[in-house]
């Protein structure tokens, strides 16, 4: 029992301390409660007191449900980094991104927050057996924690789950249990195991440890944040504009908000964020409310998706807790993405910012991606997405063909020899690659450029960061293709094009021209004729780009 908690019903509003062993209302029964502290004295010492705590989780103990940070189980959880996503930024027009990583945690997925503080109040608790219904990262993340706290785990999962995600529940030595059928289906045999052997379960958002958990996302990002973004803040801590998370039963998205009311209530941020709910299109039961106005979600009994972490297909009361803390605090959105979409996002999440993530995990960047274009994320707010996952090993559907050159040696060639290893690899070697000349002054524009090119295709690249070295360049290099900027010092785009027309020998090079601004009719007379396709800045997430290059190169 922990003293710096109460527990209040949302029903009937009974308050009662706090135990893992006793999940409902002591005087009407319900799941649904809430945990509450002392914000006001908490809010007076935290900042002080917290200052040289490690950074992870259990620096904010003070607002969580177990009395003492149990060292024997804990393994780093929590304090994973807020990255600056640069590159995608900038393909976004959106210069205040930032990833909260939590594929850095020690499972590889948020869920360790989840399990970390469960199983250390369940530990306090005495409770040596426990249930749980999973998707897969949850039986993951549990069962890495049961296996330190020497708890016995019964880990029910749908049979959608990937099999390669089972056999590591099964290696903590869990005891996994398949069910074929939807995931609803394998919680609701978990529930009735747990009743019939008198076991505790994991409830999900009716189980507060879990939604205390979610909580420090909210206080790292907050502390985070402002160290990132410096002075300026009226607080001490700061809260972004946005806070985007792929989402299945919901529980993350409500802790996050419960956490940034705390630290609102304590004085510490100014405001709670809006929370941008991302669901796959083939399981989007909250999405499918939200957009009716609905208090209540209809379930979604088949889930045509392939990505099973999210196929939560009945939310229950979960939909509508989460609905009116949105609708309580600053608002926020539900929206949907196909699979086709996350998987993209999950190629040019590592193409351009290096992150491998598991598809689930991408379902909020392509979600990100649809509401920058909807115009509902503005380029000057402060978004947090948060990277709930790592993929491992890369699911089968993600990757297609010809991800791989292969090179077979002749049979007859000695392994030593070099010429021979030489020729083969000029099957990948760069003379043959089409030649494209990148002009632009910005050099971010042209590493950007370079590097959508280059992660999707085998070019040569060339660069020039001003008009008269573009003309050396086309001179020399004779590139297949020239990509231009117009808005140059001293020599423009505009100058640069005609140089080259005048040139027999470099008038033929197709040029595609990237702009920042809109031009005028007269400026677009001036490049008729001249050039293949005009592009705008700011708007390199479609594939247009790399669709003109293909298609210009032949
Ligand atoms: C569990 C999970 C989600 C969904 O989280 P909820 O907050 O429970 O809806 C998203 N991504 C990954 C990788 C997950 O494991
Ligand atoms: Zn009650």
């Amino acid at each position: 029992m922990t003293s710096n908690i109460i527990v209040e019903c949302l029903d009937c509003g009974a308050q009662a301390t706090f135990s893992a062993a006793q999940p409902g209302c002591p005087n009407c029964g319900s799941m649904w409660r809430e945990a509450r502290y002392d914000y006001a004295e908490i809010g007076g010492y935290l900042i002080n007191r917290i200052k040289n705590r490690p950074f992870d989780i259990w620096r904010f103990r003070e607002l969580l449900p177990v009395s003492s940070p149990n060292l024997d189980i804990s393994m780093g959880e929590g304090g994973t980094p807020l990255i600056k996503a640069r590159n995608l930024g900038m393909m976004l027009g959106c210069p205040h991104l930032y990833i909260k990583d939590e594929r850095q945690s020690p499972t590889a997925s948020f869920k360790d927050r989840q399990a970390a503080i469960t199983i250390a109040a369940l530990k306090e608790a005495g409770i040596d057996e426990f249930v749980i219904a999973s998707t897969g990262n949850v039986a993951i993340s549990y069962s890495a924690y049961a296996a330190r706290a020497s708890i016995k785990l019964w880990a029910f999962l749908t049979s959608l789950v990937p099999a390669a995600k089972m056999r590591e529940v099964a290696i903590y030595g869990s005891q996994v249990i398949k069910i074929t059928g939807s995931y609803d289906q394998a919680k609701q045999v978990a529930a009735e195991f747990a009743k019939h052997r008198g076991l505790n379960i994991d409830m999900g958002a009716r189980t507060i440890t879990c939604i205390e958990s979610m909580k420090t996302i909210a206080f790292e990002i907050a502390e985070q944040l402002a160290g990132l973004q410096g002075p300026g803040a009226t607080t001490p801590w700061r809260a972004p504009d946005w806070y985007i998370q792929s989402v299945s039963g919901g529980m993350g998205p409500i802790g996050v908000l419960k956490g940034f009311e705390e630290l609102h209530k304590m004085g510490l941020v100014d405001r709670v964020p809006r929370i941008a709910a991302i669901q796959a299109e083939g399981c989007a039961p909250m999405v499918n409310a939200w957009k009716q106005n609905n208090d209540t979600a209809s379930p979604v009994i088949s889930p045509h998706t392939l990505i099973a972490t999210l196929a939560t297909g009945n939310p229950g009361r979960t939909y509508s807790v989460l609905r009116q803390k949105m609708l309580a605090a600053s608002g926020g959105v539900m929206e949907s993405v196909t699979d086709t979409e996350a998987f993209r996002a999950m190629h040019y999440l590592a193409k351009m910012e290096g992150l491998s993530v598991e598809p689930a995990a991408a379902v909020a960047f392509a979600g990100l991606v649809k509401l920058v274009r909807a115009g509902e994320i503005r380029p000057d707010e402060t978004v947090i997405i948060n990277c709930t996952g790592h993929t491992m090993p890369i699911e089968r559907n993600i990757l297609g063909e010809g991800w791989s050159k292969d090179i077979t040696l002749p049979s007859e060639m000695e392994s030593s020899s070099e010429e021979g290893l030489l020729a083969a690899l000029t099957k990948v070697s760069i003379d043959r690659f089409p030649r494209i000349a990148i002009v632009d002054d910005n050099p971010d524009v042209r590493r950007l450029i370079r590097r959508i090119l280059q992660s999707q295709g085998n070019y040569a690249l060339f660069e020039a960061e001003n008009g008269r070295d573009a003309i050396t360049l086309a001179r020399t290099e004779r590139p297949n293709l020239m990509i231009l900027d117009l808005m140059m010092p001293e020599m423009d785009g505009f100058s640069v094009i005609s140089e080259l027309k005048k040139d027999p020998d470099t008038a033929e090079i197709p040029v595609i021209v990237i702009t920042a601004k809109e031009l005028t009719p007269a400026e677009k007379e001036r490049l008729r004729g001249h050039i293949q396709t005009l592009m705008q800045k700011g708007d390199f997430m479609n594939d247009e780009l790399l669709d003109e290059v293909r298609a210009l190169l032949g």
